[in-house]
């Protein structure tokens, strides 16, 4: 008798989907991973079973459209995220490039939301425009009224909620609808809010795209992108990455999809920690306002009840009027928050952004801007520093 591997059933919920998605031991001596698989040929048994492909997108055919080991990340989110399919790319900025791409042409009109991520932006008004896209940035919490600013020949209109410096919830559903009633498709950057804490496609999305590099690989040290879409436009965006060249290594396909299978114990672990993080913040003197959808003050937080089941630990706090050299000098008192871009792995940052000179359709009219991140740290010890830190703010400088 042979015994036979049981298949994970179908409607898994979203932990036993972290644990059990995109795994084959059956095909892999019952490795519990799947294993790094590297090649660029890919050989068939004859010249007919190679001339027989099959579907473009389906299946290993050669090593730049994907093998098992990024099928299986691909798949994984896919399932977690409630996308048709997902398309793995080299980082959060390609993924960002493909996916207009695949929509925009000369001619087009383009919204895309003030609060846009820096290189996205740099990449419509550098990019799309000389290509004779017309790019209008909207004002990120405006909602349904996004439905003025659309036009014959708007062909997309892109989301980022929150943003990542500023922190701004968008009406996704509300601003789906007014886009869907003209057959707009909706793209959103959904890095913060994680496939793990957000459900794009409930709310409205059509394309939903993750900087992988932050908490899905979780761990500082790969750089990935992924793009899920609806049934309707998965080929779109799958064909735009082909003809582009895009692809993902197996090795960072690999460390993802790691990242992936701790990716609720982190969240929950962070979640906590910003939010007591955030709540000491909110009531120290120095602070004027923590921007944090998660925190029962911020402008955002109904939305972010209404449509998310989580919160990242990434928010900005917005500090009373000090000396520019007393907050940097703040800032390079910290022991524990790490000077880097980035975020989303286990170890906390703080980054000193100007939004002022990343908006034109909104003003920037807030105090000097922290963002943190909080990482996996004892969030006494985080307290404790930024106890000392703000100390230093009253020092004459
Ligand atoms: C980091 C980031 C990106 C880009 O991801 P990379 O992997 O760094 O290219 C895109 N969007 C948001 C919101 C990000 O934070």
């Amino acid at each position: 008798m042979t015994a036979k591997w049981q298949k994970p059933p179908p409607n898994m919920r979203k932990d036993t989907i972290l644990s059990h998605a995109g795994r084959s031991p059956e095909r892999f001596d019952g490795a519990v991973n799947v294993p790094v698989i590297r090649a660029s040929t890919i050989l068939f048994p004859d010249v007919e079973s190679h001339e027989d492909r099959g579907d473009r997108f389906s299946g290993v055919r050669y090593g730049r459209s994907g093998t098992t080991t990024r099928f299986a990340l691909e798949e994984t989110l896919a399932q977690l995220e409630g996308a048709a399919r997902v398309c793995a790319v080299g980082s959060g900025l390609a993924a960002v490039v493909v996916a207009m791409l695949a929509f925009c042409r000369g001619g087009d009109h383009v919204l895309v939301a003030d609060n846009v991520y820096g290189p996205t932006r740099s990449f419509c008004l550098g990019r799309l425009q000389r290509m004779g896209v017309e790019i209008e940035f909207y004002d990120p919490e405006l909602g349904g009224a996004i439905e003025r600013l659309l036009r014959d020949s708007t062909r997309l209109v892109y989301c980022e909620s929150p943003g990542s410096l500023t922190f701004e919830m968008q009406d996704i559903p509300a601003i789906a609808a007014a886009a869907h009633a003209r057959s707009i498709p909706v793209l959103a950057d959904n890095t913060w809010a994680t496939p793990y804490f957000f459900r794009p496609f409930d709310k409205g999305i059509d394309v939903s795209i993750h900087a992988a590099t932050k908490y899905i690989v979780g761990h500082a040290d790969v750089m990935l992108g992924t793009i899920g879409a609806t049934p309707e436009h998965w080929r779109t965006i799958r064909q735009t990455a082909a003809d582009y060249g895009y692809t993902a290594s197996p090795d960072d396909c690999y460390l993802a999809l790691r990242g992936l299978r701790t990716l609720a114990p982190r969240l929950r672990t962070q979640q906590a920690s910003a939010l007591e993080v955030a709540r000491w913040l909110e009531r120290r003197p120095e602070v004027a306002r923590v921007r944090y959808p998660a925190l029962a003050s911020d402008a955002g937080h109904a939305l972010w009840r209404r449509d998310m089941s989580g919160a990242a630990s990434l928010f900005g706090v917005e500090l009373r009027p000090f000396p520019d050299a007393a907050v940097k000098a703040a800032i390079n008192s910290l022991h524990f928050f790490g000077h880097g871009s980035s975020w989303g792995g286990f170890e906390s940052l703080v980054t000193y952004p100007k939004p002022e000179q990343l908006r034109t359709a909104t003003i920037w009219r807030g105090g000097p801007l922290l963002r943190l991140h909080i990482g996996l740290e004892d969030p006494a010890d985080l307290i404790g520093d930024l106890e000392a830190a703000l100390a230093l703010l009253h020092a004459t400088v």
